[in-house]
């Protein structure tokens, strides 16, 4: 099946062609580097990074183009109220983003431009569009002339008569027009410049990203992303610029994703439900969190809140105990003889049944993100083979006779959530406990879960608890029948833990 793309600007699924066959040039507009992100910036920056990872997945080569916008009021306020240069708060903010965005498992972009290092590309379209007529200059600002521009309006699908009378928009008497925007600020005492045609002064906003990305993509160019909040002003000012001055389009497709909200409200800093994403990370686990934003599709809106990230911490966890199960039934030649329907012969139904729903799996999961990186659908395709691995295992499926399904089933497991970022380090030692003391727990401790180390520790309990009712016979029954599968306990200084003999 092609991969679909849901594109803003003709409002429906199309397959995805690239520019050049094998090849996607890809920008994602970055963030204002003024404070702290937020986990809604977080969720559209996560759910871009899947895409891309897809894509190289599926064999593309993509030029990931992230911009920071390091230069902006939002960042020169900021630095009068800390007695600070602009330019020492934006290299602070960057940074932390940077590395927040690496906490998170994002990728880095293959380009990160800086706004204030691209000026000279700027002052080139701007140029460019006074050339045309399609931008003037007033005092040492430069205006785009939005009537200029015939389709104004296109991408976000708003008619220019309308925004005039139903708009926002701000007064300004330099301007020709209310809807015209800036492209070039002229300096004000106390804020960075740069000198230009017009005089000293300093990039609007929307002219870096159409400078940046033409810079490093070219144009026209494949896919350009960013949250919903962006399509209007940011994004539509963006297409008309890039198209007035070049005449030759802009981006292909345009990609946005839904708004993040908390408990069903809109984050705002004022109603007190506002998280920061370095504050998530410092109660869960990197994984969870994107497990659980993976499970809303990128477009819809996605609501917040501490229950799901629970839930998605217990999911994690779930996968990794039957990662942890799978891989030590491929090491172990023993089989599981204790498991309740022994099939530790060579009954191959099993191997096909497992490598049956392996292929599944993975065609799924692939047939979910081709049609418009439908992550929730992915996640259930891995969930359902999480199942049926678990499944197998308490079966009694064995490494030796049924090696082949056993390892693909674990590969594909990890393979496929690492395409979704979602990495999985399978450590040695988590894998020291045989599936069998699931079984032994279940008999012994009423233990109904998945997770070895789990059922490690209730058979301790259930021997502790022995031992404390002076109840000898139980408690040697835990411990013979654990040494019995290899394991013994050792009594130490901070309680007992189980060992391999
Ligand atoms: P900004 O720094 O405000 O330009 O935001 C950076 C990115 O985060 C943009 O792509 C926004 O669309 C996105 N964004 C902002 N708020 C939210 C939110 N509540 N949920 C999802 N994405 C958001
Ligand atoms: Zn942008």
């Amino acid at each position: 099946m092609p991969l679909r793309i849901y594109n803003t600007l003709t409002r429906r699924k199309q397959e995805f062609v690239p520019v050049t066959a094998g090849k996607v040039g890809f920008y994602i507009c970055g963030p204002t580097v003024y404070n702290d992100i937020h986990i809604g910036n977080a969720r559209t920056f996560l759910s871009f990074d899947v895409i891309r990872r897809y894509l190289e997945y599926s064999g593309y080569q993509v030029t990931y183009v992230q911009n920071l916008t390091d230069v902006d009021d939002k960042i020169i306020n900021r630095a009068h109220q800390e007695g600070r240069s602009a330019a020492e708060v934006a290299a602070d903010y960057s940074e932390a983003f940077i590395a927040v965005m690496r906490d998170l498992g994002v990728k880095d972009p293959s380009i990160r431009p800086r706004a204030t290092e691209e000026i000279p590309a700027m002052l080139e379209v701007i140029s460019c569009l006074i050339e045309q007529d399609h931008a003037y200059v007033v005092d040492g600002n430069v205006y785009f002339a939005v009537r200029s521009y015939q389709p104004y309006g296109q991408l976000s699908g708003r008619d220019v008569e309308q925004l005039l009378s139903g708009a926002r928009v701000e007064a300004d008497e330099r301007k020709r027009d209310p809807l015209d925007f800036a492209l070039w600020k002229a300096a004000k005492p106390g804020e960075p410049a740069w000198e230009s045609p017009w005089g000293a002064g300093r990039p609007g906003w929307h002219i870096e990203c159409s400078a940046m990305s033409s810079r490093y993509l070219g144009l026209p160019f494949d896919i350009h992303a960013g949250g919903d909040d962006l399509v209007f002003p940011h994004h539509e000012n963006e297409l008309a610029q890039s198209d007035a001055c070049s005449h030759k389009g802009f981006a292909n497709y345009w990609l946005h994703g839904g708004m993040l909200t908390i408990n069903k409200e809109k984050m705002a800093k004022s109603e007190g439900n506002y998280l920061l994403l370095k504050d998530v990370l410092q109660q869960v686990r990197p994984q969870a969190l994107r497990l659980l934003m993976l499970q809303t599709h990128y477009r819809s809106p996605f609501d917040y809140s501490v229950e799901r990230l629970q839930e998605a911490t217990a999911a994690l966890e779930r996968v990794e105990s039957a990662i942890r199960n799978l891989s030590w039934v491929l090491k172990s030649t023993a089989g599981v003889p204790s498991a309740p329907n022994d099939i530790s012969d060579t009954n191959v139904s099993w191997t096909a049944d497992l490598l049956a729903k392996t292929e599944q799996a993975r065609q799924q999961f692939a047939e979910a993100m081709d049609d418009d990186f439908n992550t929730a659908a992915a996640v259930a395709a891995v969930f359902e083979l999480v199942t049926a691995s678990n499944a197998s295992v308490q079966n009694g499926i064995r490494g030796d006779t049924h090696h082949r399904a056993v390892d693909e089933a674990l590969a594909t497991i990890i393979e496929l959530l690492s395409v979704l970022g979602v990495s999985l380090k399978v450590v040695e030692a988590d894998a020291a406990y045989p599936p069998e003391v699931l079984t032994l727990a279940r008999e012994l401790a009423a233990y109904p879960g998945t997770n070895a180390a789990e059922a490690v520790d209730a058979l301790l309990a259930v021997r502790a608890e022995a031992r404390a009712a002076k109840d000898w016979p139980r408690a040697d029954a835990v411990r013979d029948r654990l040494a019995a599968l290899g394991l013994v306990i050792e009594d130490t200084a901070s309680g007992a833990r189980v060992v391999q003999k």
